[in-house]
């Protein structure tokens, strides 16, 4: 164990398992450890590095705007937070925004959005709709809502209905609208820490429309799908639908704090002054970033590279499950969010991951067995080539 392994295990709280490298410093696709080798990044800092580590687009930025100001509160107009709303807004529909520092205050923004809301109606309904095995956060209102064992504990958790069904149940998701008049809808557009599960196009339009029908909200948690990881810069954009609130975190800073939601024009004056805040979202410099990051994704043509890349993943991950059917179940995702169902025990799918580290390839675990890729967008063909023939290997060493 390295020195900095065990400072690090000596001061900091043990809440997460962390892999064994101490990051020097990051380039594009790469992180760099002390003793200067390289590894391909393919979790991104768990969904987050889009554009790849320091972009030089974003250390300009991040540059320009520290120079000018880092925080000034929400007492004054705060110039890069109105940028980035406006191209928010242009990029998906007319309303407003709410930024907060994080996903799960911006799952609490809609706690409290969706009470607002209830209050308004006066109809009787009240409660929240989520899917089983969503993720929605861990603050204790967010806690209530996503649905995982490991994560959702006997944590004090506040004074709001929540029922959950099962993702692609339209019978239980009508049953429970009519049998317990929610007010909302609350579901991630595909499933990240539950097993990067996509939702069907067809289950998403057919549950707004049920929405409609018995005038629920349908709110969309795309803080890992949002900002370009499935190839539109929103996942439900991949649908017919517009939901009536989007939540957006982890990409959209470049790698700062940054989140919020994104409201539909007939709700988006339920928030008075007072009903909600924070001193610091938004943060100026993440705002400036996220304003760079959209520009580097629309207008410098990276959504559609990142597509094209995506593409190129996929296939060589088909074939390779093709050629060994008995270690992959199958391969799911949209994208460069991407579950890789290995057919092996949770020992060795920690084993391919370890042994992929060692030969400097970062992939992500999640509910045990299931690898999940989240590359950044630019990744490159040889990267990708790079990681398929890698990962074929250690496959078949690993395996027998
Ligand atoms: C990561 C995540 C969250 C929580 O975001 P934090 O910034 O970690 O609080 C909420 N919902 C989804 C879908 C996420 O992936």
């Amino acid at each position: 164990m390295s020195d900095w392994s065990q400072r690090n295990n000596e001061v900091l709280m043990n809440t997460y398992g962390k892999l064994p490298l101490v990051v020097d410093r990051g380039e594009g696709a790469y992180l760099f450890d002390e003793e200067g080798r390289q590894y391909l990044d393919f979790i991104t800092g768990l969904a987050v590095n889009i554009v790849g580590h320091s972009h030089p687009k974003v250390v300009q930025t991040l540059r320009e705007q520290g120079e000018k100001f880092l925080h000034i509160s929400n007492l004054y107009v705060n110039k890069p937070a109105v940028e980035l709303a406006e191209r928010l807004l242009a990029s998906t529909f007319p309303g407003k925004v709410f930024y907060t520092n994080s996903g799960a205050e911006a799952t609490e923004a809609v706690i409290k959005l969706i009470h607002k809301w209830t209050k308004a109606q006066n109809t009787g309904q009240d409660g929240i709709v989520v899917l089983k095995k969503s993720f929605h956060g861990r603050t204790l209102g967010a806690l209530k809502l996503t649905r995982q064992p490991g994560v959702y504990q006997d944590f004090p958790v506040s004074e709001f209905p929540v029922y959950d069904v099962e993702p692609h149940d339209l019978h239980a998701l009508e049953d429970t609208l009519k049998q317990h008049k929610p007010a909302a809808l609350l579901m991630e557009p595909v499933l990240g820490s539950g097993g990067v599960v996509p939702l069907e196009s067809n289950y998403v339009e057919q549950a707004a429309t049920l929405c409609q029908k018995y005038n629920v909200l349908f709110c969309m948690d795309e803080i890992q799908t949002g900002i370009g990881r499935t190839g539109k810069l929103f996942a439900y954009q991949h649908t017919s639908v517009t939901p009536d609130v989007v939540l957006f975190a982890k990409g959209i800073g470049g790698g700062l704090p940054l989140g919020g939601i994104l409201v539909k024009t007939e709700h988006s004056e339920l928030f008075k002054p007072g009903d909600h805040g924070t001193t610091f979202a938004p943060s100026p410099l993440s705002a400036a970033l996220g304003h760079t990051v959209i520009q580097l994704l629309e207008d410098d043509g990276l959504l559609e590279q990142g597509r094209t890349a995506s593409e190129k993943l996929h296939a060589g991950l088909r074939t390779l499950k093709t050629n060994h059917p008995d270690y992959i179940t199958s391969i799911r995702g949209i994208g460069m969010m991407i579950g890789v169902v290995m057919n092996l025990d949770a020992g060795k799918v920690k084993q391919i991951q370890q042994t992929l580290l060692e030969r400097g390839m970062l992939v992500d675990v999640t509910q045990q067995t299931i690898i999940r890729l989240l590359p950044p967008l630019i990744v490159s063909d040889e990267q990708i080539d790079f990681f398929l023939t890698l990962f074929q290997e250690v496959l078949e060493e690993v395996s027998v």
